[in-house]
């Protein structure tokens, strides 16, 4: 299985500044091998960058991926600002990524809704990237592996067979956004306590299954985390924002 390296824009560039951005970064990543690369702009954005990573891949440059940063579960309906899987085939995304913290924290979403989504996604061929991850005060308090095991076990209930299609981030919510990420010692406790869940429940149907981490990555701490045995590439937020920063985040992995 090869590392993942992940970009989480969140709601960050038009389409204009995502095409500046591709221009800049896919020369960068035209000799890389071994990391899979996957970027997910705003939704406004998908297409332009699905047509130029489209492009890119023809010219026989990197084989750069593209993602979602969310998705309903619906193909179609009634459901007023949502976007469906059928319009993310459409468009030939690979990624979803569902139960990001903001998604959880900031607009509610629950355990059962994002279980509805991992389902659908794997259901139409979108590769979801299930987020788990504690707040401060469920660390603090002792709960981050049975509040991670709650999240792992409700989002991947009925797809336990399916892990093949499937990767996990964990992103403690007090490392996202805050400078502050967690230790190589805290994430592989949890990384592996979720591999072995995941092995669990899967029956051992996890081998291509990657475990993310996420939060406050950048291209100074990448190292010492990606040494971790768990920890199978990252998901990664501002750091992202910048071509060439998270081209150094990519190159800390390949030297591993
Ligand atoms: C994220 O949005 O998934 C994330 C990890 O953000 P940051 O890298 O900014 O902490």
């Amino acid at each position: 299985m090869s590392y993942l390296v992940a970009a989480n824009w969140k709601m960050n560039k038009t389409v204009g500044e995502t095409l500046e951005y591709l221009d800049l970064f896919l020369p960068s990543v035209k000799e890389l091998t071994k990391v899979e690369i996957m970027i997910a702009p705003p939704f406004t954005a998908l297409s332009s960058a699905s047509i130029r990573l489209d492009a890119a891949r023809k010219e026989g440059e990197y084989n750069v991926k593209l993602g979602a940063q969310n998705m309903f579960y619906e193909e179609k309906g009634a459901f007023t600002g949502e976007i469906s899987p059928l319009m993310l085939s459409e468009l030939e995304v690979d990624y979803v990524i569902i139960g990001h913290s903001e998604r959880r924290h900031k607009f509610g979403e629950k355990d059962s809704l994002i279980n509805k989504k991992v389902i659908s996604a794997v259901e139409h061929g979108i590769r979801p990237i299930l987020c788990v991850g504690e707040t401060l005060e469920e660390r603090e308090q002792g709960k981050t592996l049975s509040v991670v095991e709650r999240q792992i076990r409700s989002g991947l209930s009925g797809v336990e067979r399916d892990m093949i299609y499937i990767d996990i981030a964990y992103e403690p919510v007090w490392a996202i956004g805050t400078g502050v990420n967690a230790t190589p010692e805290q994430a592989q406790e949890v990384h592996r306590f979720i591999r072995s869940l995941i092995n669990e429940i899967s029956k051992g149907n996890d081998s291509k299954t990657r475990i993310l981490y996420g939060g406050s990555v950048n291209e100074k701490n990448a190292r010492e985390l990606i040494k971790e045995k768990n920890i199978d590439g990252f998901l990664v937020g501002t750091a992202s924002l910048d071509p060439e920063r998270f081209y150094r985040i990519i190159t800390e992995v390949m030297e591993v």
